[in-house]
């Protein structure tokens, strides 16, 4: 599925940005590699009682602002070079917002959309069962990533806690508000893009109402944000998901698209669009371009051909290293994914300091919390940005590394 290894990609992008940070050299050694990496094989017994053996994976890359935490990924292209890129970017996004995490990620190798619920619930035990002794509340602490979700979190939750015989509802995060969850993770990942968004937008003296948007992916992360910025006012003029895509002119209504492929599977043949196809969402002449979808979408192919002048990356990954020279070179301004979908990982940390207080906070505290750390975050890499004359990627990587470098000294590793 991937023309480029993904994690060549992070590791060019470690490289270019540790020229920026104030750091030994030695720490940067040791990001660019994981500490950990464990493939597992799950049988399962299918609804027709046929055996079948799915692989899947946990990544442990770097703990030493914390203990590892990251989501699980259900897909067909799901390998274990995806998932250690994932791990290794989840290390710098903790500390971008400065949460005490550090990166880890897993993931399962299944085009869980064939799966029956009953078949996907023992997937998830075996996979729990398989990775028990790697994860916990103060080891590694999971959450969802594509194609999992609140419920599958539940799972993880309780196949965990039986085989620990304890309660743990610390051990994973995205669960249902039923089952200790907290208010706000649903939207969390949109949410903190988009205030990101909005502190970047006051450096160009605009708002959300002053721009137009062309989004890639309309799953949770995606149909939220599209959702969030149309109530502010900014124009959804393109949406793409896995089945294709439609444009308009006049603007989308997200809850009527959403909608829309809640009755018919997909969002095309939307009333009032046009069904374009998937790849022309990335050349739409629109201001902000959001890849919501999967990574390495964004390549030497296409890179060339992006009319946006923002790219917005909530997708994790989106942009492969070459194509992000060629938006530089075209002054298209990258708002990097360990900043812009960090919302998610800070609301799960959210949720899993309530799971430990057993105290759980209103949506709008969790909101202003998370406004607070999103807004700080951007305006740390901003003026990182702005005083070493780099990209907000370079920004936001150098930022992290030399947080993990300070924490990694203190702690008197590698000294
Ligand atoms: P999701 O499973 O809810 O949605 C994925 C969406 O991508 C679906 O709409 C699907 O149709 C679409 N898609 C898949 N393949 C596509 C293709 N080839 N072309 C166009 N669309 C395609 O997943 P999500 O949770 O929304 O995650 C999306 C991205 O955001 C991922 O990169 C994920 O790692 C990242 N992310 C998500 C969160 C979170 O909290 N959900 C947090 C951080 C990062």
């Amino acid at each position: 599925m991937q023309s480029v290894d993904p994690f060549e990609n992070v590791i060019e992008q470690i490289d270019h940005a540790a020229k920026y940070a104030d750091c030994d050299n030695d720490i940067v050694k040791t990001l660019k590699s994981p500490q950990k990496s464990l493939i597992v094989s799950i049988p399962i017994e299918m609804d027709n009682g046929k055996v079948e053996v799915f692989e899947g994976y946990r990544v442990q890359h770097n703990n030493y602002r914390g203990p590892y935490k990251g989501g699980i990924r259900f897909h067909p292209g799901t390998n274990l070079a995806e998932v250690k890129t994932l791990a290794t970017l989840m290390t710098f996004k903790c500390a971008v917002v400065d949460i005490p995490f550090g990166g880890g990620k897993g993931g399962i190798t299944v085009d869980s959309k064939k799966l029956s619920e009953h078949e996907l619930k023992h997937l998830t035990q075996g996979y729990i069962d398989k990775i028990f002794d790697l994860i916990g509340p103060d080891k590694d602490i999971p959450a969802p990533d594509v194609y999992t979700n609140a419920q599958i979190m539940a799972w993880v939750m309780d196949e965990y806690s039986h085989i620990a015989r304890r309660h743990s509802p610390d051990v994973v995060t995205g669960k249902p508000l039923e089952n200790e969850g907290s208010l706000g993770r649903e939207t969390a990942t949109a949410q903190g893009a988009v205030y990101v968004l909005i502190e970047y937008l006051k450096t160009k003296n605009l708002e959300p109402k002053d721009i137009s948007i062309a989004i890639q992916g309309f799953g949770n992360a995606g149909s939220h944000a599209a959702e969030i910025l149309f109530s502010l006012g900014a124009k959804i003029c393109a949406i793409a998901d896995s089945k294709g895509a439609i444009f308009s002119q006049e603007g989308i209504d997200p809850h009527i698209a959403s909608a829309h492929k809640e009755k018919t599977g997909s969002i095309k043949g939307l009333k009032g669009t046009e069904n374009i196809s998937a790849e022309a969402i990335f050349n739409q002449k629109v201001d902000v371009l959001i890849p919501a979808a999967l990574e390495d979408v964004i390549t030497l192919k296409n890179a060339d051909k992006i009319k946006a002048k923002t790219v917005l990356e909530i997708a994790n990954a989106p942009v492969t290293a070459d194509a992000d020279r060629v938006l530089a070179r075209r002054k298209i301004d990258v708002i990097p994914d360990i900043l812009a979908n960090a919302g998610g990982v800070t609301v799960s940390y959210f949720e899993w300091v309530q799971n430990r207080e057993r105290y759980y906070w209103t949506e709008d505290e969790v909101k202003e919390k998370l406004e607070k750390k999103m807004t700080r975050a951007f305006l740390d890499i901003y003026e990182f940005a702005q005083s070493k004359k780099i990209a907000l990627r370079d920004a936001a990587l150098a930022l992290a590394i030399e947080r993990i470098a300070k924490s990694t000294k203190n702690r008197g590793i590698l000294n």
